[in-house]
C-alpha cells in the first residue's frame, strides 16, 4: 500500500479485512510510511473454506486504497490437486458443458475429467438438485465453472418476466450458497428461449447460451456417437452433454484425445458472448 496523494496524517483512514476479520484497523498510510512511501503487511494462517478469499476494504476517511497483494499456500508449495491449465499449443477453444447436475455422478465426472485433463468444463446446474450437496458444487469447481440451468428444470417458454426472474435469482442464490461464484451464463432448460427469458436473464447479469452441437446423450446416444459429436466442434463452439448420462462419462477420455489431436482445447464460456474462449 502507498499514500501517493495525501501529504498529512489523518487525511485517509480505512479498515482491511480478510475473510471478514479486520486485520488492519484504521490504517493511515501517511502516518505509517509518509507520502510516496510504501507500507506492507503480512497476514498468516488464513483459512478459506468456501472457495473464495475475501479481502475487504472499508473506507473511514477518504477512499481506501490497496496497491497489490500476494497469496501463498501455507507450506509454500503449489496445490497440485487442481489440474494445470492446458499448455498454450491450442489453435482454438471449445465449450464442454454438462447439464442437470449435481447428480450421483458428479464425483465420477470430476475424477474422469481430471484424469483425462479435459478441463475446464462448464456445469449448468439446477438449484433443486443441489439441496445440501454443496460438496458436489465444490468438486465441480475443481474442474471448471458452475453456471445456471434454472432452479427447477422448467420449460420457461410461457413464463412472465417475474417468473423467469424468480427461477434464475433463486438458482443464483443456491449456487452461491454452495460456495460458487455468482453465475454469469444461463442455459435455459430444453433450450427454450425467447426475449422475455433472455431479458430477465440479462437483468441478473446472465448471458443466455444454448449450444452449437447436441451430443444427443439425453436421447440414448452411444459413447461412440457422443465422441463423434464432440469431433464436430469448431473453435468457439459449445456442445450439450449431461452430467447424469453414463455414456457421456465413458466418452471423456476419447473426447480429450480427439480434441488434442485436432489442436483444440477446452475453454471457458465468455461471460459476455457465451462463446468458448481461452480459460
Ligand atoms: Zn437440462
Amino acid at each position: 500500500m502507498a499514500e501517493i496523494y495525501n501529504t498529512a496524517a489523518g487525511a485517509r483512514s480505512f479498515n482491511v479485512s480478510i475473510e471478514n476479520k479486520v486485520e488492519l484497523p484504521e490504517i493511515d498510510l501517511f502516518a505509517q510510511a509518509g507520502h510516496d512511501g510504501f507500507f506492507t503487511h503480512r497476514v498468516e494462517n488464513i483459512r478459506v473454506t468456501d472457495g473464495t478469499l475475501n479481502i475487504t476494504l472499508q473506507s473511514l476517511v477518504d477512499n481506501a486504497t490497496l496497491a497489490g497483494f500476494e497469496i501463498y499456500s501455507a507450506d509454500g508449495k503449489l496445490d497440485t490437486s487442481v489440474p494445470e491449465p492446458q499448455p498454450n499449443n491450442c489453435s482454438g477453444y471449445v465449450g464442454i458443458t454438462y447439464d442437470d447436475g449435481p447428480s450421483g455422478n458428479t464425483n465420477a465426472f470430476v475424477n474422469a475429467l481430471k484424469s483425462a485433463n479435459l478441463v475446464p468444463v462448464t456445469f449448468f446446474v439446477n438449484g433443486s438438485n443441489i439441496g445440501n450437496n454443496t460438496a458436489a458444487i465444490k468438486a465441480m469447481l475443481t474442474v471448471g465453472a458452475v453456471e445456471s440451468h434454472g432452479f427447477n428444470h422448467n420449460d420457461m417458454g410461457s413464463y412472465s418476466a417475474a417468473q423467469v426472474t424468480d427461477q434464475l435469482s433463486r438458482n443464483n442464490q443456491a449456487i452461491q450458497n454452495a460456495g460458487a461464484p455468482k453465475p454469469t451464463v444461463f442455459r435455459p432448460p430444453y433450450g427454450t428461449v425467447n426475449n422475455t427469458v433472455r431479458q430477465a436473464a440479462s437483468a441478473l447479469g446472465l448471458v443466455t447460451v444454448t449450444w452449437d452441437v447436441d451430443s444427443q446423450d439425453w436421447n440414448g446416444a452411444s459413447t461412440a456417437n457422443i465422441v463423434a459429436a464432440n469431433g464436430r466442434l469448431q473453435n468457439g463452439q459449445v456442445i450439450l452433454m449431461h452430467e447424469n448420462q453414463a455414456n457421456s462419462l465413458s466418452a471423456i477420455p476419447q473426447i480429450a484425445a480427439n480434441l488434442k489431436s485436432r489442436g483444440l482445447c477446452p475453454g471457458k464460456l465468455d461471460p459476455n458472448t457465451g462463446r468458448a474462449v481461452a480459460p
